[in-house]
This record gives structure tokens, C-alpha cells and sequence, in this order.
């Protein structure tokens, strides 16, 4: 299709009543197409499924501990000693949770602003008001504590090597109120971007008006790559330490889209000082995790091969959604100037940018003809997209055969909003 912007009135009429009459044969199709969370299928689940079975009757030691019962309230040795390299610091310095990230991170929040970090001089809720940085498009669930916490939301630009530095920089030496920043370093949801080296460098350099603010480091996709190469960033634990902020990085990442999404096990990773202070609130939440979980995964892990070969299983299973939604979004609507898509290296998502002003409209069309997208906005602070222009694709849970019907339901709903929008 040519470039829908360039059409001369008689040309645009034309257009949008032939792409109208496809999305309407699209519809009549009655499909019930869901491109909206980011969830393992279950063909990823079933490549874990010796987890049901283990660790097996009469396996629940792991020396002289008895993982039946209270305690370690840092997590199994063996398997943080296995998580550590992933995420490139050391196992002393791992501390495991109970299956998900992302409650580590809103406890870290919430342990911040009652008690403070090691490096406060008050709890984070004494102070008049608290902001956090947003990289955007970014993660909707780190918006969603934000703001039921009452963390005022900064966004700044996310480029394919990260976020905006310039901006970065000086909004965090100007505003003390800058407490902390939403990062998912590799392969970031939903636009794929991976941080260079120099972005983390900037990043663990960068002088802050906050003596006690944080890197929210989401490293959810360490090992989620979708082609042969596997993409490493530079190590922010190691960088912030070399630049005088040992603190300043909370590392976060988890076996959800390793082994089970809903079962797997988190961890928080940081500096020795802000571990010992996680450690100290959290043993007035819990006497321990679930080491039968850590165990099982240690020895399902184990069976595997390793991290690295249960990856690539997900990867063959994975990739060709990917390259399938590539190959549709590039025969619709390559070449018509109202849309452009990320091309990611890893992850869950593609990042869809269409017409300023008509994602939403896709996504209701889209909604009409049988194809669920997260709501347009979730990419963005308080659901707002100032330009009405991001969508996040996420297509991992349907089935291969399902994908290719539901990217071009989705190109379709692109092309008649930006008509119907040129049209006026
Ligand atoms: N962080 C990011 C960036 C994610 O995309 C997701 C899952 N969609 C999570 C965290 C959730 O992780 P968990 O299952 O460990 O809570």
C-alpha cells in the first residue's frame, strides 16, 4: 500500500472504503483473538511440567536443612548461587522470594517509604512528595504501584539504547523528589530496547539531587532472547559500585518466564548494605520463603541442562509468533507512513506506534472485530498517552496459527483509523 498521508482526496476515499469493506470481512470471521498480556503459552508452561513432580517424595533436604520447615529466610544457597551469574552479581548478595518480581519490588517500595533505604534520612512517606522516573513506553504494572502508592510519575523518553540520558540527568540533579527509577534494562516491555553501555554508565554515574535514590532495575528478560544472539548489557551493580553509588541499584528478576509464570521464584539482587536492610524488613513480613519451590526449581533446572538450553526450548516456541506478526505488520502496512513497530531481539512485546491520535480507535476496532490489545495508554503513566499513538503487542499465549490472523486483524484496524482520521 502506498503512503496513506501522500493520497489526494478522490485516492483516500477510495482507500478507506476498500480497507472498510476488509475489516468488515474480518469481522464476519467472528474470531476471539487475544494479544493483550504478556503470558508464557501453555506449550512454554509444558516444558516445565517435571515441576509438578518435584522435588519427589522423600527430597526435601538440601544438606542439614530441611526445606519442610521454617527458615533461610534468604533463599536456597544452591539456587542463588545458579541465579547470580544471570543477573552478574554474587550469590551472597541474592536474596529469593516467593514467586513474583514484581511483589519484590512494590515490598521494596512499600519498605521505603514506612522505613526508608539504608541511605535515607527519613522514610520516603515524611518526605513532602516523592516522584519516580518513567521511561516511556514502559511496563504498566510498575506505573500501577506508582500510583497506588502515590509516587508522582516523570516520564522520559525511551530510545532503543535506553532512556534519555540528557533528560535523565538533569531532571535527577534538579529534583530531589526523585526517589527512584523504573528501568527493564534488556529487552524492555513493550519496545524491546536494550540499554548500551554507556546509557547504564550515565545511569550508575549520574549525580542525583536525592542522596538515597534507586534504580528500579527490572531485569525480567535476562535470558529471553528471540534470535542466536544473546544480547548482554553492561553489569549496573558493578558500574554503580566503580562510581561511588554502591546503593544505588535494586535488581529484580524471577523464573516466571523461565519455568512457571504464576510458580516460579523472584529474587532481589543489590550491594551488600541494601541487602542486609531488605533482609531486616523482610523478616518481619516472613520466617522464610518457600524453599520446596526453590528446591524443586534447583533440581528441575538441573535436569534441564541448565537456564540456558530450557531457553532456547521457549525460543523455538517463541520466535517464529514473533517473526510471523513481522512479516504481516511489513506485507500491511510497511511503506504506508502511519505505523512503525519495534523489531526486538527478546522479550514478550513489539511496540506498535500508529497515527497520533487513533490508537485507541485501533484498539476499539479492534476489540469489534474479535481482537483483544491492551488498552491503548496502559504504555504510559496514569493510562495517559499524550500523543494516542502506542500499542503493545504481546504474542506469546496464542497459538502460532492464531497470530498471523490476529496481526492482521490488528494492521487492518490500523489502516481504517488512520484513514478515517485522514478523511476527516
Ligand atoms: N517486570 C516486567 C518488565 C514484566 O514484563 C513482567 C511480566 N509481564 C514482570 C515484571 C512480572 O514478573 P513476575 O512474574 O516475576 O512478578
Amino acid at each position: 500500500m502506498s503512503e496513506l498521508t501522500r493520497l489526494c482526496a478522490d485516492e483516500l476515499r477510495a482507500t478507506l472504503a476498500e480497507v472498510r469493506s476488509r475489516y468488515e470481512t474480518f469481522a464476519q470471521r467472528g474470531l476471539k483473538l487475544n494479544l493483550t498480556r504478556g503470558k508464557p503459552s501453555a506449550e512454554q508452561l509444558d516444558l516445565s511440567n517435571e515441576l509438578l513432580c518435584l522435588p519427589g517424595a522423600g527430597d526435601y533436604s538440601v544438606g542439614a536443612l530441611d526445606c519442610r520447615n521454617y527458615g533461610d529466610l534468604q533463599g536456597l544457597a544452591d539456587l542463588r548461587t545458579l541465579l547470580a551469574p544471570v543477573f552478574g552479581v554474587s550469590p551472597e548478595c541474592v536474596v529469593l522470594g516467593d514467586n513474583s518480581s514484581l511483589a519484590l519490588m512494590h515490598d521494596a517500595i512499600v519498605y521505603s517509604l514506612l522505613k526508608g533505604t539504608c541511605d535515607s534520612e527519613r522514610p520516603w512517606s515524611k518526605e513532602p512528595g516523592i516522584a519516580f522516573l518513567c521511561a516511556v513506553p514502559g511496563y504498566d504494572r510498575h506505573f500501577s504501584i506508582c500510583q497506588e502508592l502515590g509516587i508522582e510519575m516523570i516520564s522520559v523518553p525511551l530510545h532503543e539504547d535506553g532512556p534519555d540520558m540528557d533528560v535523565v540527568e538533569q531532571r535527577v540533579a534538579e529534583d530531589a523528589r526523585i526517589k527512584g527509577m523504573w528501568c527493564v534494562p534488556k529487552y524492555s516491555n513493550p519496545s524491546g530496547a536494550v540499554y548500551s553501555n554507556s546509557t547504564v554508565d550515565r545511569l550508575a554515574k549520574m549525580k542525583t539531587a536525592a542522596p538515597d535514590f534507586r534504580l528500579f532495575w527490572d531485569n525480567a528478560y535476562a535470558v529471553h532472547h528471540l534470535g542466536a544472539e544473546a544480547v548482554e548489557i553492561a553489569n549496573i551493580g558493578e558500574a554503580c559500585a566503580r562510581h561511588g553509588h554502591p546503593n544505588r541499584a535494586f535488581i529484580f528478576g524471577s523464573t516466571s518466564k523461565v519455568t512457571f509464570a504464576g510458580a516460579g521464584v523472584a529474587l532481589f539482587a543489590s550491594s551488600p548494605a541494601n541487602v542486609r536492610w531488605y533482609l531486616a524488613r523482610m523478616e518481619k513480613r516472613t520466617i522464610g520463603g518457600d524453599k520446596l519451590n526453590q528446591l524443586r526449581h534447583l533440581r528441575l533446572l538441573h535436569n534441564v541442562g541448565g537456564i540456558a538450553a530450557l531457553m532456547d526450548r521457549h525460543r523455538a516456541i517463541l520466535a517464529p509468533k514473533f517473526a510471523k506478526v513481522q512479516a504481516v505488520f511489513a506485507e500491511l502496512l510497511g511503506g504506508t507512513g502511519v505505523a512503525k513497530w519495534t523489531q526486538p531481539k527478546g522479550g514478550y512485546f513489539i511496540s506498535l506506534d500508529v497515527l497520533p491520535g487513533t490508537a485507541r480507535e485501533v484498539v476499539k476496532l479492534a476489540k469489534q472485530a474479535g481482537v483483544e490489545l491492551t488498552p491503548a495508554g496502559a504504555t504510559h503513566p496514569y493510562g495517559q498517552d499524550p500523543e494516542d499513538r502506542t500499542i503493545r503487542i504481546a504474542p506469546s499465549f496464542p497459538d502460532l496459527a492464531e497470530v498471523g490472523p490476529a496481526a492482521e486483524g490488528v494492521a487492518i484496524c490500523v489502516l481504517l483509523a488512520a484513514l478515517e482520521k485522514l478523511a476527516g
